[in-house]
């Protein structure tokens, strides 16, 4: 079947990117368990090594399953071409690689996963990659902290731990301007809630690992193009605009127009970083993205529900959801995340720091764990965990305070979490 005439959301989010097996007629993704393909003859082998002729070589670069999920996704985000690789932060660095070299550098918005945070501060520097962190609500201070060597503005539409929401449309008109890509990690939002290309995003990340599998089972990344971009704008982007060494001096703008930034992912990335999705996990995420906007509608409509509730409870001092009518964002919300602010929030409790170790431990649905976006609801204590590498300024910064706990809402009775969060409440404030 031909996926050119499908537009709806939840028919792609099943048959985008697949077909029954053309040699035996399987009609779900086979996984394809192999490290190699076999080549027709020398001159094929040859075409392919060459860019010439798309098709498989080996795992590393590409494979069935793992394309049949990076083509859904894309078709979920409506970009040009993407790529899967091994994690969310694996993605991150992919999504960098092709624009960066030694003395470059990244803005980005403070309100972040806790271990991107630390990527983008520590890590990278042993590249000789630096990033500027600053707050993306103040958009003047975005556009002053872009330089000469700035390579890309980097934020998440559903910013972590939250109840924040970037002004994407602000954003890119900045990056716009200066000639450079605006890359948006969209992991807590998912493209059925968000669509950042339609906000002028150019690239888009995504740890697979949350919702878009949505069962805890693998972790996994995709980094999607939307193929606007012209990277021969400017001579910012010589990786991709000129003649690449790594590559027998080809320029993958002039060669491949809107998929030069998927193929030199493919062709460089992959094959000399190594950040690989293997076919057993491409499997995973598979299943659990065919149903991605029924378990969605099912976290907003708990999520609301349960902030609601929680908003009036006597412990708590204050929620961060920005579907609450309370929320400094919720017109936010309603122009970039129209089906549902997400399922992601923070709770701030009257009993302080000592308050949230006693909520945490009396908890007995909710999972206490460092994850987000399973079926089944789960909370930690930001601060002291994935946050803790933070300073305290950056902690307060990102949403992360010692008094406050991040849940993260799963697709269970509404009911039965209220009468568990209640009950943890309580033990919140026992002496
Ligand atoms: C989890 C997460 C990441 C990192 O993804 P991994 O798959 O754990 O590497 C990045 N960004 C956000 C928003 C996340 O929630």
């Amino acid at each position: 079947m031909s996926n050119t005439n499908i537009k709806g959301f939840d028919t792609l989010q099943i048959h985008a990117g697949t077909q029954p097996d053309p040699t035996t007629g399987a009609r779900q993704v086979p996984i394809y368990q192999t490290t190699a393909y076999v080549f027709k003859d020398a001159d094929h082998a040859a075409d392919l090594f060459a860019l010439k002729e798309v098709g498989y070589i080996y795992s590393r670069l590409t494979n069935p399953t793992v394309s049949a999920l990076a083509d859904r996704i894309c078709a979920l985000e409506g970009g040009a071409g993407a790529v899967c690789c091994s994690s969310g932060h694996a993605a991150q660095i992919m999504a960098l690689f092709p624009l960066m070299g030694p003395g470059k550098n990244i803005v980005a918005s403070t309100r972040l996963y806790g271990g991107t945070v630390t990527q983008f501060n520590l890590t990278i520097k042993r590249f000789g990659w630096s990033c500027t962190f600053v707050d993306f609500d103040d958009t003047k201070a975005v556009a002053a902290a872009i330089d000469e060597n700035t390579r890309a503005v980097f934020c998440e539409s559903l910013a972590n731990p939250g109840g924040y929401i970037t002004d994407l449309a602000k954003i890119s008109k900045i990056t716009d301007k200066a000639g450079i890509p605006l890359i948006v990690d969209n992991t807590s939002a998912t493209p059925y809630l968000c669509n950042p290309f339609e906000h002028g995003a150019t690239l888009v990340v995504h740890s697979t690992t949350k919702y878009l599998t949505g069962n805890g089972t693998v972790t996994g990344g995709c980094v999607i193009d939307s193929g606007k971009f012209d990277w021969s704008q400017n001579d910012k982007f010589p990786s991709l605009s000129q003649p690449e060494p790594a590559y027998h001096g080809l320029n993958f703008h002039e060669a491949l127009g809107a998929m030069a930034f998927t193929f030199h992912s493919i062709a460089i990335g992959l094959r000399d970083l190594g950040m690989t999705m293997n076919p057993q996990g491409a499997h995973y995420t598979l299943m659990g993205i065919e149903t991605l906007s029924l378990r969605m509608d099912k976290h907003v409509a708990n999520a609301m529900k349960i902030a609601t509730w929680l908003e009036n409870h006597k412990a708590v001092k204050e929620v961060t959801y920005a579907g609450l009518k309370s929320s400094p964002y919720k017109s936010r919300a309603r122009k970039y995340m129209k089906k549902g602010a997400g399922a992601l929030f923070t709770v701030k409790l009257k009993s302080g720091f000592e308050g949230c170790k006693k909520f945490v431990n009396a908890l007995e649905i909710f999972s206490h764990v460092a994850n987000l976006g399973d079926t089944r609801s789960l909370v930690i204590h930001s601060a002291s965990t994935t946050h803790s590498q933070l300073t305290n300024k950056q902690k307060k910064a990102a949403g992360a305070d010692p008094d406050v706990v991040r849940l993260s809402i799963g697709i269970e009775d509404a009911d039965d979490l209220m009468a568990d969060l209640d009950q943890a409440l309580k033990a919140s404030r026992k002496k």
